[in-house]
């Protein structure tokens, strides 16, 4: 393709139009480097022209009837159902991702959409009658105006669908800056919003890095941001949102460690290790990158090594691929340097997958699975995230020093411990300090009626608005306390603050 033939538009007042900037930013086929599209800055008075027409556009959605808000939603899970391996197709070519796990990601945006579906219900308020004589207080959940959404490259369906459907079905308009490396996927995602038969201008589309962002989060018109990134963007954006007076959600990065208890099911655990810390090449946020292995289940380092030799990279049509390449050569290079540092600091790489081959494909960004032991706390490789297939082995003599060892990381977003002992497991729920934990389950990523709920560094903001809290993130509460009769009863007997007039 020539630079100019595959620009990707933007989604401005209604219209998909070429943005007027002079910067693009290369969209690459990570297997490959062909490059597939270019994704343009978006201008300053691009930014504001969403901005604007979103304000515009809240106007009427706001007031637009509940049950309608829900029939878009109804018809646009049935289109993205419809268009499901079309969407994971443009997503695998994009991402490196196996078609497969491509269409994982977009999945699991549609059950956020199908949750979206329900929102007379959930946006429903409460009511007590009779708070004193024939006063009633009811609350209803408003919407907040305009909201907006940045979001990174790993998920570029479910994570921008995380956010655009609950807040525009609640009553917002929004805006998205998804991530400028695979910006093709949520442009598909507003085609369709569009033809379920959202108003044209409820949801915008801009592209760009750092500026476009600081231009949202400046704004006083935008009253909401989510974010998902890593951990310093989602601390600038928390401090510099909260700063200038706007709700802020920034779900960050993680360091996930699965606890091997000597009692689990020692195939299960090999098993469930190996797709959860080189599936999607390591680059999910609930990947596994540490195995605590407590006790005897030390002796299970070698079974680990010899199951993760038996997976190998691949292109996402080759259906023997068991995951894909990472995002860019920048990112290829950041985990080489961190494999690097890990065998200079000491750590023992058992598997080195830093030379990997795959037939056909010369330019692809691979990296094959890599297996570390000897890991100590101070290792980068352990401090890191490193978002690749790489899987630190720890040993530990007990339960309390495997919870010790995972409780003072600063990060807290995502666990797991294999164990035949409900003692243990109850143990662990209760006592580890991260926010999703699973028990025999290799990666406990909640379905959207529960929360996504990072803890510690993997988190900043009060309410953790995937899924069921994402209601209350989007709007506000409004409490009314009236008298519906105008008769005799004196104003002191109602709960409000009033003086005695006899
Ligand atoms: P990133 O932080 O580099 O980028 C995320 C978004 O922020 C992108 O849209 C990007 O354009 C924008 N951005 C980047 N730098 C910025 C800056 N200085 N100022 C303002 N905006 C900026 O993240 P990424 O590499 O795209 O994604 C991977 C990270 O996301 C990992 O750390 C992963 O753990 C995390 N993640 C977290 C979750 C979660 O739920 N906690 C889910 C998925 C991914």
């Amino acid at each position: 393709m020539t630079k100019s033939s595959n620009r990707v538009p933007q989604l401005i007042a209604g219209e998909f139009t070429q943005s007027a900037t002079s910067e693009w930013i290369d969209v690459t086929n990570p297997a490959t480097q062909e490059l597939i599209a270019q994704a343009p800055c978006a201008t300053p008075a691009e930014v504001r022209q969403a901005i604007e027409s979103a304000k515009q556009a809240f106007v009427e959605w706001r007031d637009t009837p509940v049950p309608t808000r829900a029939r878009v939603m109804l018809k646009y899970q049935e289109l993205l159902k419809q268009h499901h391996d079309e969407l994971a197709e443009i997503l695998a070519k994009e991402t490196g991702k196996t078609f497969e796990d491509a269409k994982g990601d977009v999945w699991r945006g549609i059950e956020v959409v199908e949750h979206a579906c329900n929102i007379p219900s959930l946006i429903m308020g409460e009511t007590v009658e009779n708070v004193a004589n024939r006063i009633d207080t009811y609350s209803y959940t408003q919407p907040l105006g305009v909201c907006a959404g940045i979001t990174p490259f790993n998920f570029p369906a479910m994570i921008p669908l995380w956010m655009f459907p609950l807040a525009i079905a609640c009553g917002n308009s929004f805006i998205l800056k998804p991530s400028e490396q695979d910006p093709l996927t949520p442009m598909r995602l507003a085609e369709l919003l569009i033809e379920a038969g959202a108003p044209k201008n409820i949801l915008q589309v801009i592209h760009g890095r750092k500026e476009a962002v600081d231009a949202l989060l400046v704004d006083p018109v935008i009253k909401a941001i989510s974010f998902v990134g890593s951990v310093p963007v989602g601390q600038y954006i928390y401090k510099t949102g909260t700063d200038n007076m706007k709700r802020v959600q920034a779900f960050a990065g993680a360091k996930n460690h699965m606890v091997v208890m000597p009692d689990a099911n020692r195939q299960a655990v090999i098993n469930n290790i190996v797709g959860a810390s080189v599936g999607a090449a390591g680059q999910r946020c609930m990947a596994i990158s540490v195995a605590v292995l407590v006790g005897e289940s030390k002796e299970w380092i070698d079974d680990i090594k010899r199951t993760l030799e038996g997976v190998r990279p691949g292109a996402w049509d080759d259906p023997e691929a068991a995951f894909g390449p990472v995002i860019s050569p920048q990112a290829k290079q950041r985990v080489l340097d961190i494999i690097k540092q890990g065998k200079e600091q000491g750590a023992t790489c058992l598997l080195d997958g830093s030379d990997v081959v795959v037939e056909g494909y010369p330019k692809g960004n691979w990296i094959g699975p890599t297996l570390f032991s000897d890991v100590t706390v101070d290792m980068s490789i352990y401090t890191e995230e490193i978002f690749g297939p790489v899987l630190c082995v720890m040993t530990v003599d007990t339960l309390d020093d495997a919870i010790e060892l995972i409780n003072n990381h600063p990060c807290g977003n995502g666990t797991t411990i294999f164990t035949a002992s409900g003692a243990a497991a109850r143990r662990y729920q209760h006592e580890i300090e991260v926010g999703q934990v699973g028990i025999n389950i290799p990666i406990p990523v909640p379905l959207p009626f529960f929360s996504f709920t990072g803890w510690k560094a993997s988190f900043y903001g009060d309410q953790h608005a995937y899924g069921k809290q994402a209601v209350r993130f989007y709007t506000e509460t409004k409490t009314i306390t009236a008298r519906w009769f105008d008769d005799d009863i004196p104003a002191s007997h109602g709960p409000n603050m009033t003086i005695n007039l006899k």
